[in-house]
């Protein structure tokens, strides 16, 4: 294979993804199905998102993401590991996360197409706005699916901490603006955004910035905030389990067309009190474990991102077992905020 000289010459892979691809050996309690991959840059991202140990001002380490660490390889090992491990059939999607810096659109073009070159596989990207033009050629470069993150429930904590008042470079009107026009390009459900949950949003907050992505087309997928060493929110807690779990309900309601945020009541600490849906068909959804597993793009399992496997497990990564869903039950009852 030649290769093009807008390839980058590295390329990170999340921890997991590099023991599946063979660049480093070690024991995985759940793989990852997914190859998460980052690119790669000496210096930090020119962004500045106070959970992030990639943010400009960050003194975390520049080779983590979330409190996952991401070792650097050479981008032909990768691509080699990437055709293998899809050959064995242990990796069923490529999901490439982008750091924000001038030369990163080139790059990840770059990357698709040797990728496509190789195999063919379903690749995600998730990086911060484009403009129209580089969506629209992302997708014709073969890319399957692409995420923009809005990572907070509302304008104002969008703007605290990944906007202006953050020294950040994005503003909550744009994301939405750049995801109706990835809604355009991909199609419906075809373009994702994440959602963070426990950056002082409510549940009413939450709840109602999951029913607008699924209105506009856009598949949002959770994350439980993660305080990580050395960002702007590391003395931050994470999420109680149950907030979080009522809103994994709520966010499986609406994607499912069973319930709609319209329909849900809320109480005075704006926390969700009623799914607005019977009883019968809630335990069923409960029982089925299916709200709790790790949401994103089709084969999307991202192990422990942002839980120790001791736990709490906020995604489970994995089918879950009798005992956690019995785990979860517990957590369901016991109410609080
Ligand atoms: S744009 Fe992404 S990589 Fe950069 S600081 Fe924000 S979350 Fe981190």
């Amino acid at each position: 294979m030649t290769i093009p000289k807008e390839l980058p010459r590295k390329i990170r892979a999340s921890l997991g993804s590099a023991i599946v691809l063979e660049l480093l050996k070690g024991k995985l309690d759940a793989a990852p199905t997914t190859a998460y991959l980052m690119t790669y840059r000496k210096d930090k991202c020119n962004a500045n998102c106070g959970f992030c140990p990639q943010a400009r001002e960050s003194s975390g380490r520049a080779d983590m993401l979330s409190r996952i660490s991401w070792p650097a390889f050479t981008t032909e090992k990768v691509l080699k590991g990437i055709e293998k491990a899809i050959k064995d059939g242990k990796i069923k999607r490529v999901c490439i996360q982008a750091l924000n810096y001038p030369e990163v659109f080139t790059h990840l073009l770059a990357i698709v197409k040797a990728i496509n070159q190789s195999i063919k596989v379903p690749i995600s990207i998730s990086c911060q706005p484009l403009n129209g033009q580089n969506i629209g050629q992302l997708a014709k470069a073969g890319v399957d699916r692409i995420g923009i993150p809005l990572d907070a429930a509302t304008s104002e904590l969008f703007d605290n901490v990944k906007g202006m008042s953050a020294g950040g470079p994005y503003r909550w009107e744009n994301q939405f603006k750049m995801l109706n026009e990835a809604v355009s390009v991909f199609g419906e459900g075809k373009a994702s955004t994440h959602l963070i949950v426990g950056l002082g949003e409510t549940e009413r907050d939450m709840v109602n910035a999951i029913q607008k992505c699924v209105n506009m087309g856009v598949l949002p997928a959770l994350f439980a905030f993660t305080p990580i060493s050395g960002t702007a929110l590391e003395r931050n807690a994470q999420p109680q389990i149950q907030k979080y779990r009522r809103i994994q309900i709520a966010r499986y309601l609406i994607l499912s067309g069973i319930g709609k945020y319209e329909d849900m009541h809320f109480d005075e600490r704006n926390c969700i009190s009623d799914f607005g849906v019977e009883k019968k068909i809630l335990t069923e959804i409960v029982q089925s474990g299916t709200p709790f597993l790790t949401s994103g793009c089709p084969n999307c399992n991202r192990p422990y991102y942002n839980e120790k496997p001791s736990g709490p497990i906020y995604n489970y990564p994995k089918s879950i077992s009798q005992q956690e869903s019995s785990d979860i039950e517990k957590q369901m009852s016991l109410g609080g905020a």
